[in-house]
């Protein structure tokens, strides 16, 4: 991804220790990484998505796959003050490049975009909807608006597997955002009001609904960084591969070697990467309509 052309943002807040968050080594950092282990990098990443179960207290995290537990932190190489964090960079570019997006997409929709923030921290750090901490993983708090990550998680990430691949990254960035965009939409809100009166199992059908929307979303946003060439050849199948290697049943299985469908949440390997394209070959977020769909 050619994410040093893109515009960073103005809203990142960093509260990660200055002047060295530390970070994380994105491609071409000499290290390579073979297909296991992006898929393992991004299963470590995005177990932690959206809990339907925990959706009341509006906390992403959880739910019913247990999170790994992150290994004892080793002191994170000390970066020059003088030099520009590049995971940094990378995140705000990112975050600038789904705003430049989404204001022209809430423009044609007669509206007005209103960017969420987004928290780099390290370690744990308070949000509108409760501690958030590495364990945690990336989540949107809808009651405040922000978009946390937590910089420690790519570097444990890093240090474990090697440098995962960019596009990777910013497809979690942008699947966050996508929440936002629900949330500025009211969706999530009607999501809220229906999933209270459900039963656990249409609470968690009604959450694939949305976590698949977000997929969709972040496509959108794929959709036209690829327009304006911003993506690298293979970018796309990268993106297409990590949708799908968080898919419930593919978390499920690398974690209990059994498949409960009932039990998911963000959805199958397949409607994952399947609504990820959708926003990907369409560019309209009109055509991410998971909650029209009879089956997602
Ligand atoms: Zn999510």
């Amino acid at each position: 991804m050619r994410w040093g052309d893109m515009r960073p943002s103005d809203n990142v807040e960093d509260r990660s220790g200055a002047p060295s968050g530390g970070g994380f080594p994105l491609g071409g950092g000499g290290m390579r990484l073979g297909g296991g282990a992006i898929i393992l990098i991004v299963i470590v990443s995005l177990v932690f998505g959206v809990n339907p179960l925990q959706f009341l207290g509006m906390m992403e995290g959880g739910g019913p796959v247990q999170a790994p537990v992150p290994q004892q932190a080793q002191p994170s190489p000390r970066t020059p003050a003088s030099q520009p964090d590049p995971s940094k960079d990378f995140v705000r570019r990112t975050v600038g490049d789904t705003e430049d997006v989404w204001t022209a997409l809430f423009r044609q929709m007669g509206s007005r975009y209103e960017p969420p923030t987004l928290v780099m921290f390290t370690g744990a750090t308070r949000s509108g909807c409760g501690q958030a901490s590495a364990a945690t993983g990336p989540f949107y708090c809808p009651a405040d608006r922000k978009v946390y990550l937590d910089t420690d998680f790519f570097n444990m990430l890093a240090r474990r597997f090697g440098a995962p691949g960019d596009f990777a990254a910013a497809y979690v960035i942008a699947h966050e955002i996508g929440h936002h965009v629900q949330n500025q939409l009211g969706t999530m809100e009607k999501f809220e009001a229906t999933a209270q009166r459900a039963d656990a199992r249409q609470r968690n059908a009604l959450s694939v609904r949305l976590e698949l929307q977000a997929d969709c979303y972040a496509g959108v946003w794929g959709y036209y960084a690829a327009k304006r060439n911003l993506l690298d050849p293979g970018d796309v199948e990268e993106g297409l591969r990590a949708a799908a290697a968080v898919g419930d049943d593919a978390i499920q299985k690398a974690q209990r070697g059994y498949v409960v469908p009932d039990a998911f949440t963000h959805g199958s390997a397949e409607q994952r990467a399947r609504w990820f394209r959708q926003g990907l070959t369409t560019g309209d977020p009109r055509s991410c309509n998971t909650f029209a769909a009879e089956r997602p």
